[in-house]
């Protein structure tokens, strides 16, 4: 591994100087691939590079996977040895959380507070929920013949592809390789290009927890090169895939001609629906977490808030005064509530949709620039805009960052065509004290999850997903279980059961 790059602002850590891939166990040895340096978007240096895997450098991931999977210990295991060594990782991830949390601050911007608080623990709970999921799963049994007994049992499918999104590096890509190592499958990982700190991390957690070496193999590149390869190579039985919507149907039409399973888990915009009967101050917490949390850069954000006209001034108002106050800084300061955004690129386009609003008759109450006061990294004011209608772009296209979009509605039926007049459906959030108002619109609304009167739950236990351009499959308990096994069905005669005998002349 070449020296690693010293850290300025927490110096018990270190970044890898260079990220190689993880095969069978181990880190390879620098190689002569295609360099990425990965950049700390608070200041825009360069704290580390991985190395991009090509389609044979994937070949040998897949290869490696392949090879554990038909002949290791762990799709053979006793249950009870595999959610000894899943309970393992946690243990570890719980232990190293400042490390990971750190790592993960330094190639995405999201501040380390939060990470401390809820993405670290929610990558240890993924293993630790996986592992009691094994525990009680169980299969079928038929016996409405009673001449036989019909077994229906679940298998491990073989190796999986998970490609994972920069905006949540390790609570996401953690979700997809605790469910799919959890019911005896291996995999191989590319997290996105960005962000491959912690990721790089955990797989030397999962080889110190006892998980065979080649059960979770890691590349690293973008995603045409080292994603397409891992996606079309034939010793890949099933992909699982967080990102964009436009990136989720190449993959699922590269994955198609190999009639591979995929799970998509895509993009998102998000009807938050504040009715005037909702508990003002509650939806207003709500309605300020819901768009900028995690620096903005959330699939389930509710970016589109639809506010009832009685109530709509005044919760503007408060809105747009809050947000104006919110602490826009360094991802390491402890008060800062909204750090750097994940990449040049994506800040541009993110401030690109402040002109697209105001040339759509948009009001901007709030932001709409870059953050003053920071001469590098990319941060950006919290932002809000009054759309004139949920046609426009503002309301259609998801943004991806701090930027909150309100539309004034007049009724129940008005707020719920508002919130369905959307190419996505992902998650929806409803605010009412009037139990009939929100549990009539829970029904209405089509999204793959509503939220009542509450910010973000993650409920592992039940299904996540979207409908519509929001995705195809659900993570969650069940979910995952029948996306990572495969059924099959087995009949016995309970006796000797007739039969007609052919060639008895
Ligand atoms: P993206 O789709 O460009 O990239 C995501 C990952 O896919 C990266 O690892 C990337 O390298 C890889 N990739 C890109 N092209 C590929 C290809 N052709 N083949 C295989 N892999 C490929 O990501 P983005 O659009 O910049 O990410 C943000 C999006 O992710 C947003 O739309 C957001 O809503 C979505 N997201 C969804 C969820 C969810 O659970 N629904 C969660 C987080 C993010």
């Amino acid at each position: 591994m070449d020296q690693p790059i010293a850290a300025e602002t927490a110096p018990e850590f270190a970044t890898r100087g260079r990220i190689t891939p993880f095969i069978d166990g181990a880190f390879l040895p620098p190689g002569d691939a295609i360099i990425l340096p990965v950049l700390y978007p608070a200041t825009e240096e360069q704290v580390s590079a991985v190395e991009e895997a090509d389609a044979a450098m994937v070949d040998r991931a897949v290869k490696a996977a392949r090879t554990a999977f038909e002949h290791g210990p762990w799709p053979r295991m006793q249950v009870a040895e595999r959610q000894a060594a899943m309970r393992k990782v946690a243990a570890l991830i719980r232990t190293h959380a400042r490390e990971l949390a750190w790592l993960e601050c330094r190639n995405s911007g999201i501040p380390f507070a939060h990470l401390m608080r809820l993405g670290i623990p929610r990558a240890a709970q993924n293993f630790e929920f996986f592992a009691e999921f094994i525990g009680q799963s169980a299969g079928q049994v038929y016996t409405q013949d009673n001449r036989y007994l019909t077994l229906v049992t679940r298998e491990p499918v073989g190796v999986a592809a998970l490609i994972g999104p920069w905006n949540s590096p390790l609570a996401l890509t953690s979700m997809k390789i605790a469910g799919c190592i959890a019911f005896g499958n291996c995999c191989v990982v590319k997290p996105a290009e960005q962000t491959p700190l912690a990721v790089a991390r955990l797989m030397e957690l999962i080889q110190e927890a006892g998980i065979p070496p080649g059960v979770v193999n890691l590349v690293n590149g973008r995603g045409h090169i080292t994603g397409d390869a891992m996606v079309r190579h034939p010793g890949v039985d099933l992909v699982s895939f967080t990102g964009g919507t436009a990136t989720g149907k190449t993959i699922m039409s590269t994955a198609g001609a190999g009639l591979k399973p995929c799970s998509l888990e895509l993009g998102g915009k998000s009807a938050n629906i504040i009715f005037a009967s909702a508990n003002f101050e509650r939806a207003l917490d709500g309605a300020l977490l819901g768009i900028f949390s995690n620096n903005g850069q959330q699939c389930l954000a509710g970016s589109r808030i639809l506010v009832e006209r009685r109530i709509a001034d005044d919760f503007i108002a408060a809105f747009t005064a809050r947000a104006a106050r919110i602490k826009v800084g360094d991802p390491m300061d402890p008060m800062t509530e909204i750090g750097p955004l994940a990449f040049r690129a994506h800040l541009e386009r993110v401030l690109s949709y402040v002109g697209i609003a105001e040339a759509e008759g948009a009001t901007l109450l709030t932001g709409g620039a870059r953050a003053p006061g920071f001469t590098r990294g990319h941060y950006m004011q919290p932002t809000a805009v009054l759309a004139p209608s949920n046609q426009t772009r503002v309301c259609q296209e998801e943004v991806f960052g701090p930027f909150a979009t309100f539309v004034i509605f007049d009724g129940f039926d008005e707020a719920i065509a508002m919130a369905n007049e959307s190419r996505f459906g992902l998650v929806s959030y409803v605010w009412s004290d009037d139990v009939g108002i929100a549990l009539k619109a829970t029904r209405a609304i089509r999204s793959g999850v509503v939220w009542v009167n509450t910010p973000m739950v993650r409920e592992l236990r039940a299904p996540f997903g979207g409908v519509k351009e929001s995705g195809l499959g659900r993570e969650g308990g069940h979910s995952s279980m029948q996306f990572y096994t495969a059924e099959k069905t087995t009949t016995i005669p309970v006796e000797a059961v007739g039969m007609a005998r052919m060639g008895m002349g």
